[in-house]
């Protein structure tokens, strides 16, 4: 049965509820062509980005995350190609004002099924494959995929604008909406 090309099938992959109330999209890796892109079109509910970002204080999904992959096998892995979209409010590590920023990305990504590669710390720590990821057994958990490339390209720099002044750490004042007259030597984090 080549179902290649169509838009992800309940027969195809396997729904369940997250504990915090969306659906989680996972794709058994056999039922992805080697000759046509397999196509997942879907969306990630806003309730399980903000669980997935709870590291992040302030943290608010704006939006569902949206993405349309495409997933091809080559044998000994699987290329996945992604648009992913998300509109998140973020608290900004350096001023602690929120703002909101549409991510808009797309991953290129190898899979590799852990076993195959003799163990999930020896790709993860490749240098030249940072494009890399490794599925254990049979069930390749594309929510959690997804989110961690949105993760990854915010990560370390949580900030509402490069180049944010921050506040004073004295008064308080933050310096992006205007000076004050503290020792200037001590005005930053
Ligand atoms: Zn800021
Ligand atoms: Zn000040």
């Amino acid at each position: 049965m080549d179902l290649g090309g169509s838009y992800i099938s309940a027969a195809l992959c396997q729904a369940k509820f997250f504990r915090h109330g969306g659906l989680v999209m996972q794709i058994r890796p056999d039922s992805i062509s080697s000759k046509r892109e397999f196509n997942a079109k879907g969306e990630i509910s806003p309730q399980c980005v903000e669980a997935y970002f709870d590291a992040f204080d302030g943290c608010r999904a704006l939006s569902p995350l949206t993405y349309d992959a495409h997933l091809l096998h080559h044998g000994k892995f699987i290329t996945l190609r992604a648009s992913i979209q998300v509109s998140l409010e973020l608290c900004c590590h350096r001023c602690g004002r929120s703002f909101v920023r549409d991510f808009s990305t797309d991953v290129d990504l190898k899979l590799f099924e852990a076993s195959s590669v003799g163990g999930v710390e020896e790709i993860v720590l490749s240098e030249e494959d940072l494009d890399t990821v490794t599925y254990q057994g049979d069930v390749i958990d594309l929510d959690n995929i997804l989110l961690e490339s949105i993760y990854l390209e915010f990560d370390g720099d949580c900030m509402c604008s490069p180049d944010c002044k921050g506040i004073c750490t004295q008064c308080g004042q933050n310096l992006n909406l205007g000076t004050c007259s503290c020792p200037k030597n001590l005005e930053f984090v």
